[in-house]
């Protein structure tokens, strides 16, 4: 399992399709009303996507704000800050390599 599959199972709520995909909610327009003005919260109307050349990285996009004209897709990265960001703290860490590090406290003798 890669990071971001990891991240993705941990925090964010997503459902694995056949495909490789998994569903998940959008964090831009999951509380905005549909056309006919009803609230659905709990539908999951975006995906996060494996690239095509390195399967271990996500991209996320969602089809309701791609039919509304609004930007509807980006990078794992962003898409984790606006879900979590505590999460998308520690998954840059843990990319960059200093989640090893533990902040101690300071001895004063
Ligand atoms: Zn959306």
């Amino acid at each position: 399992m890669s990071l971001d599959q990891s991240y993705i199972t941990r925090y964010c709520d997503a459902v694995p399709t056949v495909n490789g995909k998994y569903k998940v909610h959008c964090p831009n327009c999951r509380n905005i009303p549909t056309k006919k003005g009803k609230l659905k919260p709990d539908k999951r109307s975006a995906v996060l996507i494996p690239l095509e050349k390195c399967n271990s990285k996500y991209v996320f996009h969602c089809s309701r704000c791609k039919d509304e004209g609004r930007h509807s897709g980006m990078e794992f990265l962003p898409y984790l800050f606006l879900t979590s960001t505590t999460a998308a703290e520690r998954y840059k860490a843990e990319k960059n390599g200093y989640s090893h590090l533990v902040f101690k406290q300071p001895k004063f003798n």
